[in-house]
């Protein structure tokens, strides 16, 4: 490389190109997503939200999850394995590493702050948030988080009853039941639903079926047909589809 310029002053300002000299990381944390694109981040939190089913994230799934097309996901995949954050495994797919699991779970708890806060403070709908805190996700600072958080209570679930991640990275990730693993007549209380289509939230909205509602199987139509269910004092009749998208604690009768 020809070195045509001197060294700049390290301690002078240089105000012209700020990126070429990054601050030193002030603890030997695993990997922050500040570096990261908003793109490296959907992968991280894709992958994460693909492993909590218990086996490895395949590229198909990943490409699925992001809305994009398999072929573009390799690319990304191996890019965030040299960054220590994913380990790729030939034919098996992609699993966080420690560092790139600490990343989704940030990327995930400003996600569900976000989206608490939009209700909360201003006013959202339960159906409105989730496609504007996938988008302030990747710009929030972590202090813009931590004051909304303040602001709101600290809230430990987001409004659609998924848990949010500490700041230092803790979550329950308990596997729930659904609906539709619900037996007949067996009690149960909803905790969360997926929230990533805003149709299905306002269709649970007018049957009643939010964190909190109680739920009881009353009848199960033969060959995974539709199940009529007790929410609260109704009842309603509901597809095996939806019913596996909402995720219950059975209480006891
Ligand atoms: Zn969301």
């Amino acid at each position: 490389m020809p070195q045509s310029k001197p060294k700049p002053n390290p301690k002078a300002k240089s105000k012209s190109k700020p990126k070429q000299r990054r601050p030193q990381a002030p603890a030997p944390q695993p990997a922050t997503t500040g570096a990261l694109t908003g793109q490296a981040e959907d992968y991280l939190k894709a992958i994460y939200e693909l492993e909590q089913r218990g086996s490895a994230a395949g590229t198909n799934d990943i490409a699925a999850r992001l809305g994009i097309a398999a072929a573009s996901v390799t690319g990304m995949v191996q890019r965030l394995h040299r960054l220590g954050l994913v380990r790729a495994e030939r034919y098996r797919g992609a699993r966080l590493t420690e560092g790139g699991r600490a990343a989704a779970l940030q990327l995930i708890r400003r996600h569900r702050i976000i989206e608490c806060y939009l209700v909360e403070r201003l006013g959202f709908g339960w159906d409105d948030v989730h496609d504007e805190a996938e988008r302030l996700e990747h710009a929030a600072s972590d202090d813009l988080i931590a004051r909304m958080a303040d602001a709101i209570g600290n809230p430990t679930e987001d409004p659609h009853g998924a848990p949010i991640p500490t700041a230092a990275g803790e979550v329950d990730e308990t596997r729930l039941p659904s609906i539709a693993d619900l037996g007949e007549g067996e009690p149960a209380t909803v905790v969360r639903m997926s929230d990533r289509d805003p149709a299905f939230l306002r269709y649970l909205d007018e049957l009643g079926i939010r964190p909190g509602a109680t739920v009881q199987v009353l009848d199960r139509a033969p060959f995974g047909g539709p199940l009529t269910l007790r929410v609260g004092a109704n009842e309603h009749v509901v597809g095996t589809a939806a019913a596996g998208q909402v995720f219950i604690r059975l209480e006891p009768r």
